[in-house]
């Protein structure tokens, strides 16, 4: 079984911990290597790297850096089937995703390439004669990244492209259910010609890597994607640095009276238990016109049933992550029997970590099933009487990241667009499938406004600085200048 390191200054190593950790295939559920157990000495000596490789990487022109980014996503481009294979063994998603997995990255990094020649400041007036005034983005300096396991290569490659093409250095502390996804990524960009020391990797458990760098006066920004609780820890420890959180969420679909039902049962299909249902944005609340509710019902449990349960690199739906998160789905899908939905298929675990798809209907919004993130293949059909109804249901939940409608009709769809309280809205698709170079984020419980990808990440990873020249050869002041008593 291999062992692998952590990467300080250029060097991967063992923590000085001495200790490690295994990460497991989900759907064999043995071990595919040993990862270091990092603690906050490892991150001490991470963050003092990366504090010291900021002083040159800063100052590399932006395009320079830029052209690492590129070079990583060719290396990927070539290499896509093994790293999306890798995917699918680690995190359990169907191979077809975890080679979209892999293609988010080599997007993601061929967009920021693309941003090392934009960056743009503004230029603007100014109140005085002869004096100029604009503003440019300047690095933010150590940042910390901290990611989920669903998607291990995509939300990486979402914070490294940004925060390298800006000019910070990172110290990254990946999920430990996907340590081999993050480390392979790294070398990936290693082998791009990162210099030693930009990057950082440090693995090891939340409650001691990640803490210590939440924590660490050195680090300028904490990037975080992950659940509720951990970003609500985050911003209450992070004390006075930028923090930029993805959370989870409870996104609805909306299916009309008026929808293409077909299409919308195939978009809640993929939606609802695509990935096994472990996407941020998965639609684990279908809100159906009471008109349709039978048809569409009908539809999709047969639809549901036709999916193929199994190992991830052969099968359209793959396992859980582990067997904390198929006890989670469990207990969720007993307490929505116990308040009383109506289970249609599903609802009960399968062997080892699969669990099959899942549907209730007659759920209301009172339910804990209708409000809380299951993170699992399960989902909620809420039937309404109304548009106005149907987004009111829609915007009951505490978060806000992912919402869609299904409707031929051009006054509900702009309705939806306009009421419908979350970051992202589809029209006629799935709640699933963002692109990378649009901003990506949520309202609400969803985060704290910050969003990702496209010119929002180079906004997120970068500060603005404001130039004033003053070419004028004497101390002008703004503001005192005496306009004299307004003129009637
Ligand atoms: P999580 O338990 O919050 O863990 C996320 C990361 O935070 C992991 O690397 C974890 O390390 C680390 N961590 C845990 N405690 C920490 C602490 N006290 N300080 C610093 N870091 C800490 O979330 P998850 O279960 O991995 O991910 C699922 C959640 O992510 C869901 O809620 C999902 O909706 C959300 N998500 C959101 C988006 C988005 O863009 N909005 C995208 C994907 C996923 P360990 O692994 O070592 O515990």
């Amino acid at each position: 079984m291999k062992t692998y390191g952590i990467l300080i200054d250029g060097k991967w190593q063992p923590s000085s911990s001495g200790k490690t950790f295994d990460s497991i295939n989900p759907s064999s559920e043995k071990s595919i290597g040993k990862f270091q157990q990092g603690n906050e000495k490892d991150v001490d000596r991470a963050v003092a790297a990366a504090k010291k490789a900021y002083e040159s990487w800063r100052l590399m022109p932006p395009t320079e850096r830029a052209d690492i980014l590129l070079e990583a996503a060719l290396i990927l481009q070539r290499d896509k089937t093994h790293y999306g294979e890798l995917v699918s063994i680690e995190m359990g998603k169907q191979l077809k995703e975890g080679l979209s997995d892999v293609q988010e990255a080599i997007d993601t990094f061929k967009y920021f390439h693309g941003e090392g020649r934009r960056m743009f400041g503004h230029t603007t007036t100014s109140e005085l004669q002869n004096k100029a005034a604009y503003t440019i983005r300047i690095p933010i300096g150590v940042c910390g990244l901290i990611t989920p396991w669903n998607f291990p290569v995509a939300i990486p490659s979402w914070k490294l492209g940004p925060a390298l093409v800006c000019g910070n250095t990172v110290v990254f502390k990946p999920s430990s259910d996907t340590p081999l996804n993050a480390i392979e990524l790294v070398k990936v960009l290693e082998k791009a010609g990162i210099p030693k020391g930009v990057i950082n990797l440090v693995t090891g458990p939340g409650s001691t890597v990640g803490k210590r760098l939440v924590e660490h006066p050195d680090v300028r920004m904490i990037s975080f994607t992950g659940s509720k609780a951990t970003g609500e820890w985050i911003t209450k420890n992070a004390g006075v640095k930028k923090i930029g959180l993805e959370l989870g969420s409870k996104n609805p679909i909306i299916v009309m009276d008026d929808a293409n039902l077909d299409l919308a049962v195939e978009g809640t299909v993929w939606a609802a238990f695509g990935t096994t249902g472990q996407r941020c944005t998965a639609a684990s609340r279908v809100i159906v016109h009471k008109k349709i509710q039978k048809a569409f019902e009908k539809k999709l449990v047969a639809a549901a049933q036709k999916l193929k349960i199994g190992n991830a690199l052969t099968h359209e739906i793959g396992p859980l992550v582990n067997k904390r998160a198929q006890d989670k789905v469990q207990n969720y899908v007993d307490i929505g029997k116990k308040q009383k939905a109506k289970l249609l298929c599903g609802g009960k675990r399968g062997h080892g970590l699969f669990y099959p798809p899942t549907i209730f209907t007659e759920v209301t919004p009172k339910m804990t099933i209708a409000q809380e993130e299951i993170f699992g293949p399960v989902t909620a059909i809420m039937p309404v009487n109304n548009l106005t109804e149907a987004i009111k249901v829609a915007n009951s939940v505490d978060y806000g990241l992912s919402s869609s409608i299904f409707t031929q009709d051009i006054n509900n769809a702009m309705t939806a667009i306009r009421d419908l309280d979350f970051g992202i809205t589809y029209i006629n698709s799935s709640t699933i499938g963002s692109e990378v170079h649009l901003p990506f984020g949520g309202t609400k419980g969803t985060g704290n406004g910050t969003r990702e990808a496209g010119w929002a990440g180079v906004e997120e990873f970068s500060e603005n600085k404001t130039v004033y020249i003053d070419y004028s050869g004497k101390l002008q002041k703004a503001q005192m200048k005496d306009s004299g008593p307004r003129k009637k």
